[in-house]
């Protein structure tokens, strides 16, 4: 038998992981009010960029 309790708490409490969306640029992490709506800018660093690595090669 698995400890299906231990399934149920993960998210609340300590040691959660946010659901949310993290800067590449700042590694500012946030959690939006609709996450389904990602924000263009980081709300830290203002960086269009923050959802892509910092340097995307482009092979094509
Ligand atoms: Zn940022």
């Amino acid at each position: 038998m698995q400890n299906n309790k231990e399934m149920e708490k993960e998210g609340i409490g300590k040691k959660v992981l946010i659901i949310g969306h993290k800067c590449y640029r700042c590694n500012h992490a946030w959690r939006p009010y609709d996450l389904e709506e990602a924000p263009r800018v980081c709300p830290k660093c203002k960086s269009p960029y923050w959802d892509r690595p910092r340097q995307e090669k482009k092979r094509r």
